[in-house]
Formats: structure tokens, C-alpha cells, sequence
């Protein structure tokens, strides 16, 4: 039953996709055709835990075989902690959260999740313990209650409700005539960034993954949205492995560890006061955005 509930359940995915959104039919295609690169073994384990601890080991990585993107790249997060990482635009930063999604495999290294190679385990039990807060959240032409009860199958009212509180998202969509019934998207509401990555942090709230990603929004929000997203990041990322894209150096002050990219590498690693002592590249991002108004925009 169980062989047969994973390919019904992608088809739904599939099917879900197509009435939903069709505007979003492109980027549908692009993530099976990204996802037809890499494939199961016959021998793939399904990942099965409450905590993780993720390595990246030696990885060296490229979109194309002519073009090296990440060289060398080596990293630990240990289980429940956050790394956040920080960088000028193109470093390589969002490429380490699609190779941890495992959209694509890295060239030569590897990446673990508590010990266990990515390419060991199925795609599907892997990315059932990533929760993605992307830079966009795409939004399916529905109501916004179904935009949140997407993030977990068979999801009780009681629970999206939950989820929309912890999220801070709840007394918006109670103000809304239609309230949770209100049809967002394309057609519907437009929703500012602020809303939709609430909505997206709802979603992950309901999913409950042991691994969260932040792919933090490049374009400014203004502050007290900021400063509320922040918020609600950090009561999510708690007891969770983060992984934070970061773009404004505010997010991560506090970070259990930060990572410095540049052209593919690491060059810096270290808590935030640590990196400032050390006054090299982070100390320079610091000072640059300190002249930056009024988003703190690194990249
Ligand atoms: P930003 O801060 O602007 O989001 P980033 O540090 O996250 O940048 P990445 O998105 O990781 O950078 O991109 C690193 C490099 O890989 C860039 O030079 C980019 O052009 C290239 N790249 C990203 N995605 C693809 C892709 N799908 N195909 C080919 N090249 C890509």
C-alpha cells in the first residue's frame, strides 16, 4: 500500500499544482525536470528523524560542468542549532540550500543529514524534514486556508488556526470579509511579502520538520514587518536545524555560528562579535550596510 500511496500522493502534488496554479505551470516543469536529475537508488533509505544534524563535507558544485560554483565547501550544523550565511550577490548562498533540498548532487563530496549520505536516502523522506521559507512564496489560486493547509496533508481546522497564530498571520485573515475563505493568488488577494512569508512560516509550522530553511527576502520589507518576521523566525527555529540565507546582516546577530562566502568558499566563519574582532570580510559587510538605508541590504 505504501509503494503505491507515494506515487498517488505525487500525482496529487502534481494534479494540485496544475488546478491551482497554472500560472505557476513553468516552474512546475522546471522542478520535475530539476528533479528527473537526480534519482533514488534501489537500495534508498527512508530518513526517519526527530532531530538532524547536517555536514557538508569537501563539496564541490556547478549547475553546468563548464562553470564550478561551490569549491570546497565544508560546514557543520549541529542538530538545533542555526548557521546563517552571508554573502555578495551570486556567492553561492541559496545553491547550498537546493543542494540540502537535494535538487541537484554535488560533483565531488558530500552532504549528510545525521551521518547519512543525501544520496542514501528517498527523495521524498528527505525533503518530509525540510521546511522552506523561501524568498517568495508562491501562492496557489485558492483560498488562503488552503494556501496554509498545504503545509501538512489531512490538516484539522484546529490545527491551520493554530498555525496561523503562531505564524501572527491569524488576526489579518480574521479582519478579511471573507476571512480564511478569502481567494488569494494570482486572481485573488494580492498579499504584501510580509504576508506571504507568514504564510509560508504557517505552513512550515504545520509540517513540524526537524530542518528549517530561511531563505531570507532580498527586496526590503519595512521594519516592524522585519522585525515581526524575526520574531516569529526565531520562536520556529528554536529547536529546529536552520539554515538561514541571510541579506540583511541584522537577522543573524545572533546566530549560533556565521559563514562568510565569497566566489563559492567559505572564508569566514564565527559568531557575530568573534567575526567583528576579526575585522575582515564580515567586518566590512557589517560596515558597508551600516551606511545602507533603510533595509540593511548586504547584497
Ligand atoms: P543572491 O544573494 O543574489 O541570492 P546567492 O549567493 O544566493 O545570491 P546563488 O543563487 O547560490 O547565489 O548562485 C550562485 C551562482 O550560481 C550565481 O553565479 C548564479 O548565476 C549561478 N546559478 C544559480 N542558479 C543557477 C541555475 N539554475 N543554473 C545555472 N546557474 C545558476
Amino acid at each position: 500500500l505504501l509503494q503505491l500511496y507515494a506515487p498517488l500522493n505525487f500525482l496529487g502534488f502534481v494534479y494540485r499544482e496544475i488546478k491551482h496554479s497554472l500560472a505557476d505551470m513553468e516552474k512546475m516543469f522546471k522542478l520535475l525536470r530539476q528533479n528527473a536529475e537526480v534519482k533514488d537508488t534501489p537500495d534508498a533509505r527512508t530518513l526517519q528523524a526527530s532531530s538532524a544534524a547536517i555536514r557538508f563535507e569537501s563539496v564541490d558544485f556547478g549547475y553546468e560542468r563548464n562553470r564550478q560554483i561551490l569549491r570546497d565547501v565544508s560546514f557543520e550544523i549541529p542538530a538545533g542549532k542555526t548557521l546563517a550565511v552571508v554573502g555578495a550577490s551570486g556567492a553561492g548562498k541559496s545553491t547550498l540550500s537546493r543542494l540540502l533540498y537535494r535538487f541537484y548532487d554535488v560533483w565531488q563530496g558530500r552532504v549528510t543529514i545525521n551521518g547519512i549520505d543525501l544520496r542514501d536516502m528517498t527523495q521524498e523522506s528527505l525533503r518530509a524534514h525540510i521546511g522552506i521559507v523561501p524568498q517568495d512564496t508562491v501562492l496557489f489560486n485558492d483560498t488562503i486556508y488552503y494556501n496554509i493547509a498545504y503545509g501538512k496533508t489531512g490538516a484539522s481546522r484546529e490545527e491551520v488556526i493554530e498555525a496561523a497564530r503562531a505564524a501572527h498571520i491569524y488576526d489579518f485573515i480574521e479582519k478579511l470579509p471573507e476571512g480564511f475563505d478569502t481567494m488569494v493568488g494570482e486572481r485573488g488577494l494580492k498579499l504584501s511579502g510580509g504576508e506571504k512569508q507568514r504564510v509560508a512560516i504557517a505552513r512550515t509550522i504545520l509540517k513540524n520538520p526537524p530542518i528549517l530553511i530561511f531563505d531570507e527576502a532580498t527586496s526590503a520589507l519595512d521594519s516592524k514587518t522585519e522585525k515581526g518576521i524575526q520574531a516569529e523566525l526565531k520562536a520556529i527555529s528554536a529547536d529546529r536545524t536552520t539554515l538561514i540565507i541571510a541579506h540583511r546582516l541584522s537577522t543573524i546577530a545572533d546566530a549560533d555560528e556565521i559563514a562568510v562566502m565569497e566566489d563559492g568558499r567559505i572564508v569566514e566563519r564565527g559568531r557575530h562579535l568573534e567575526l567583528l574582532a576579526q575585522n575582515g570580510h564580515y567586518a566590512r559587510l557589517w560596515a558597508l550596510q551600516q551606511h545602507e538605508e533603510p533595509a540593511d541590504h548586504v547584497a
